[in-house]
């Protein structure tokens, strides 16, 4: 099984160079990247970049929900290039409810009202499409963000970079929904006491690059390539075998992105 960076903002120019990003990544066994759109201009360069390695990079549309400058416009935009390139498309995000623009003072309390709004209406054109969806809900917008995704109930969910309650977290993973955790686990506790108390089945693992880390990564440029070392840390807390971890966690995602009544089908594509 090859390993999966289910995160990462391929669209971003430190990822100029695509061919190199996949080349390293292949060489560290990560074969498959989830490439995150953040609107309707980065969706429309994760698409190309789909086109470029199709073995290579899945492509989910979204909206970010820091975005200051979103609008239902962009929402409808985004909702009709889903449908328009649904057949390669394999999930909807990066999707969800503000938490950093809020606490910086930068977001009014109405565009993050306005944002939940944005998170329904997205959520209901995915389940329209068959589509799983990728969350950017960090603390306690996990909560408010579960509840919203509930209300529609799509195909599947990721919590990407969880940084819930506890509480929070034992109900994603009660629903059937996934966590997936960051290179953070290898020198940060809080991420590292998540990573042993969530079950294997729910956990998936990404880079989000380009953020930087700290730890053993500081002064890295961030990759998809980080994915492999990632999975040893996991395999350690959790006492299991790299193969095993390996396994588990493509299967999760095959499970998360492959099981789309229709259009595509990323195990069968690749
Ligand atoms: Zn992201």
């Amino acid at each position: 099984m090859p390993f999966i960076d289910t995160h990462c903002h391929l669209d971003h120019p430190a990822y100029a160079d695509l061919a190199a990003v996949c080349r390293q990544g292949e060489q560290a066994g990560v074969e498959v990247i989830v490439a995150a759109g953040t609107g309707l201009a980065s969706n429309q360069r994760t698409l190309a970049l789909q086109q470029q390695q199709p073995a290579h990079v899945w492509a989910a549309l979204g909206l970010h929900p820091e975005r200051l400058d979103a609008s239902w416009e962009e929402v409808e935009a985004v909702l009709y290039q889903l449908r328009e390139h649904r057949g390669r498309v394999a999930a909807l995000g990066e999707v969800g409810l503000p938490h950093y623009a809020l606490l910086d003072g930068s977001m009014t309390d109405e565009q993050a009202r306005q944002h939940e709004a944005f998170l329904h209406a997205l959520v209901k054109g995915a389940v329209d499409l068959g589509l799983p969806v990728v969350l950017h809900a960090p603390h306690a917008a996990a909560a408010k963000a579960l509840a919203i995704v509930r209300c529609h109930e799509p195909s599947g969910v990721v919590f990407h970079w969880h940084k819930g309650s506890p509480e929070t977290t034992a109900a994603i993973c009660d629903a059937g929904y996934f966590v997936s955790v960051t290179p953070e686990v290898c020198y940060r506790e809080r991420d590292r006491e998540l990573v042993r108390t969530v079950p294997l089945r729910n956990l998936l693992l990404e880079s989000d690059g380009p953020w930087p880390y700290g730890g053993e990564f500081a002064g890295q440029p961030t990759t998809p390539a980080m994915v492999s070392r990632l999975a040893t840390e996991v395999g350690r807390l959790k006492g299991v075998s790299l193969e095993e971890v390996r396994n588990a966690v493509w299967e999760n995602a095959r499970h998360l992105f492959g099981r789309g009544e229709t259009g595509f089908d990323p195990v069968a594509g690749r």
